[in-house]
C-alpha cells in the first residue's frame, strides 16, 4: 500500500530531523546539554516504535508489536527525564531505570517468548501513559513559573494528547474498536491515521520541546545585555531605556522623576593598595547596599566604573534628596572584610529631579553630573542637589 510506504518515509524524516536537531542544539551547540541529550533519546526510541508500528498494521508479529510498544515507553521516559533536567526538577534515576529495566524484562523477556503480545503491550502502554501523566503534574507548575501559563497549557495537552493516543494505538492494534467505528472508518484508514497523529503528536511534542529551549536561551541572552556582570545590577544601556519612559511620562501624565548619581570617592586607592579583586569587591558590596536601600519601584544601575545611578520615578527634589542621604550613609556604615583587613568607603552624590515636560532627558543628567561633580569638589562623602528648573 502506497500510504505504508509515505508513511514509513514520514517518520523516518520528521524523527532523523528531531533527532539531529537535539544532537546538534545540545551537543554542538551546548544548548541545555543533559536534556537535549534524553531528547534526542526519546526521538529515536519514539521513531523506531512508530516505524514498527506502521511495519506492523501492514504485517502482523507479537515480537515487532511488542518492541514497538516498548521502545514508545523508553521514549517517554526519556520526554520526561530530560524536562527534569531542564527544569531542574528532583529526579529518582534509580527508579526510574529499574521500572524501565522491569518493563523491558518483561515485555521482551516474558511476553515475546510467551507470545503474551496483549498483556505485554498493554502494560507497557498504561506505564507510559501513567509517565507522560507524572510528568504532566510535575512540569506544569515549573514551566509556568519559568515561562508562562499558556506554555505549561500547551505541554500539558501534549502530555494529555499523547496519553491518549497511546490508548488509541494499544485499541487499534488489540482490534478493540467498537463496530460502530468500522462503519464510519475501515480499520485500514482508521489505524493509518493513528500512526499518522501520533507522528504529529510527536513534532508537537518536539517544538514545545524546542520553544522553551530557544526562549530560555532569548531570555538569559536579554538579562545580559541589559545586566552588568559584576554586580547583577542593570546596566548603563537599560537604565537610559527606563530614564526614557521616565522622560515620557513625565511629557503625558506630568509625573516627576529623579536621578541620582553617585561615585565611590577615591576608590582608586582601593584598587592600588588592596588589589583589583578587592576593589571589585567593594563595587559589589556597594550594589548591594544600594540596591536594598531603593524602593521597589526604584531602578538601581551600574553606570559605569565606580560609578551607579538611581532613577525614582514620581520623585521630587525633596524626596530624592532624601534617598540620596540614605544611600550615601548606608554604604559609609558598610564595612567590606578583605584578608585581615575591613574596607569601607564613601560617595559622593549629585541629584537632580525634573517636573519640567519641556527639560530634555541628557539636560537633567547633565545637572545631576554637575552636581556630583561639585560634591567632590566639596570634599566628597556628600549629597548635592542641582538647582531645580520651575515649570514657568
Ligand atoms: P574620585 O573620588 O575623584 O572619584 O576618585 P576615584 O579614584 O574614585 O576616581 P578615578 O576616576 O580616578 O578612578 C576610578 C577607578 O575605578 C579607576 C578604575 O581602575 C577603577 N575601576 C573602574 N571599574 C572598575 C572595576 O570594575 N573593578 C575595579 N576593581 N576597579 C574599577
Ligand atoms: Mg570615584
Ligand atoms: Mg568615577
Amino acid at each position: 500500500m502506497a500510504s505504508h510506504h509515505q508513511l514509513i518515509a514520514f517518520i523516518l524524516l520528521t524523527h532523523t530531523l528531531t533527532t539531529l536537531t537535539w544532537l546538534i542544539g545540545g551537543g554542538v551547540m551546548g544548548l541545555s546539554r543533559r536534556a537535549a541529550r534524553h531528547w534526542m533519546g526519546a526521538s529515536l526510541a519514539n521513531g523506531m516504535a512508530l516505524l514498527l508500528l506502521v511495519q506492523n498494521q501492514h504485517d502482523a508479529n507479537v515480537g515487532r508489536n511488542l518492541l514497538s510498544a516498548t521502545l514508545a515507553a523508553w521514549g517517554a521516559f526519556g520526554f520526561r527525564r530530560g524536562l527534569q533536567a531542564f527544569l531542574r526538577l528532583p529526579t529518582r534515576d534509580a527508579l526510574q531505570a529499574a521500572s524501565l529495566g522491569m518493563l523491558t524484562l518483561f515485555t521482551l523477556g516474558l511476553c515475546w517468548p510467551m507470545a503474551w503480545d496483549t498483556a505485554g503491550s498493554l502494560t507497557a502502554v498504561a506505564i507510559s501513559a501513567a509517565v507522560l501523566l507524572i510528568s504532566a503534574h510535575q512540569t506544569h507548575p515549573a514551566l509556568s513559573a519559568e515561562f508562562d501559563a499558556s506554555t505549561a497549557w500547551v505541554s500539558t495537552t501534549v502530555h494529555v494528547l499523547a496519553v491518549l493516543m497511546f490508548v488509541a494505538i494499544a485499541l487499534v492494534s488489540q482490534g478493540w474498536t467498537p463496530d460502530a467505528w468500522h462503519a464510519v472508518m475501515n480499520p485500514d484508514v482508521m489505524r493509518f491515521w493513528v500512526v499518522f497523529t501520533s507522528v504529529g503528536l510527536s513534532i508537537a511534542g518536539s517544538f514545545v520541546l524546542g520553544y522553551v529551549v530557544v526562549m530560555r536561551l532569548v531570555r538569559r541572552l536579554e538579562y545580559l545585555s541589559q545586566h552588568d556582570a559584576l554586580t547583577g545590577l542593570l546596566n548603563r544601556r537599560a537604565i537610559e531605556t527606563l530614564m526614557d519612559k521616565e522622560a515620557q511620562h513625565l511629557h503625558r501624565f506630568g509625573d516627576p522623576f529623579a536621578l541620582v548619581l553617585i561615585d565611590v570617592d577615591h576608590f582608586k586607592r582601593v584598587n592600588d593598595r588592596l588589589g583589583h579583586a578587592a576593589g571589585d569587591l567593594v563595587l559589589s558590596a556597594v550594589a548591594s547596599v544600594l540596591q536594598s536601600q531603593a524602593r521597589e519601584v526604584d531602578h538601581v544601575a551600574r553606570f559605569g566604573g565606580e560609578e551607579f545611578c538611581v532613577l525614582l520615578p514620581r520623585t521630587d527634589g525633596e524626596g530624592a534628596r532624601l534617598a540620596a542621604e540614605r544611600f550615601r550613609e548606608a554604604v559609609l556604615a558598610t564595612v567590606v572584610p578583605w584578608s585581615d583587613e575591613s574596607v569601607s568607603v564613601t560617595v559622593s552624590v549629585g541629584v537632580a529631579a525634573t517636573n519640567d515636560p519641556n527639560e530634555a532627558l541628557h539636560h537633567v543628567l547633565r545637572r545631576a553630573d554637575e552636581a556630583l561633580y561639585r560634591a567632590k569638589a566639596q570634599g566628597r562623602n556628600r549629597v548635592v542637589t542641582a538647582q531645580r528648573r520651575l515649570v514657568a
